[in-house]
């Protein structure tokens, strides 16, 4: 009971806090989120990005990648870097170079856990936009 107190006490107050901040023009939420994040690369999700729960269900069977010359990345590493780390996703653009949108979906039909490849490439190439600022 105590414990549930304390934790209604800490949510009440950031939620006081918050309000507060908001009267006397503080930023907050995803002003916030890009003021602190925007110089790290690092852009917010998107809502198409928050839909794609399955974006990270890549088990790294490497399935996706047979019969793939993979020195510089494949699908496989598509999935795991894209669902993982939005900094480098203009990184991710030399493997997608090599991926087309056919290759992909041939690609995602191999996939267990059913990872939508291109989707994953097109929000890929997205955020790679975003980082870039182009
Ligand atoms: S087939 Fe699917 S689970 Fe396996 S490595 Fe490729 S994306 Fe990941």
């Amino acid at each position: 009971m105590r414990a549930r107190l304390a934790v209604v006490f800490v949510l009440a107050w950031a939620l006081v806090r918050t309000l507060i901040s908001r009267l006397f023009g503080a930023r907050t939420g995803l002003a916030l989120f890009r003021a602190n994040y925007a110089e790290d690369r690092l852009p917010a999700a998107t809502a198409e990005e928050r839909a794609l729960p399955s974006l990270s269900g890549c088990i790294a069977c490497g399935l996706c990648d047979l019969g793939l010359d993979r020195p510089l990345g494949g699908a496989m590493d598509l999935a795991l870097a894209s669902s993982r780390a939005t900094i480098d996703a203009d990184a991710a653009e030399v493997g997608l170079a090599k991926l087309d949108d056919d290759a992909l979906l041939a690609r995602e039909a191999l996939c267990p856990t059913r990872v939508p490849l291109l989707a994953v490439a097109r929000l890929t190439r997205a955020r790679a936009a975003a980082v870039s600022g182009a």
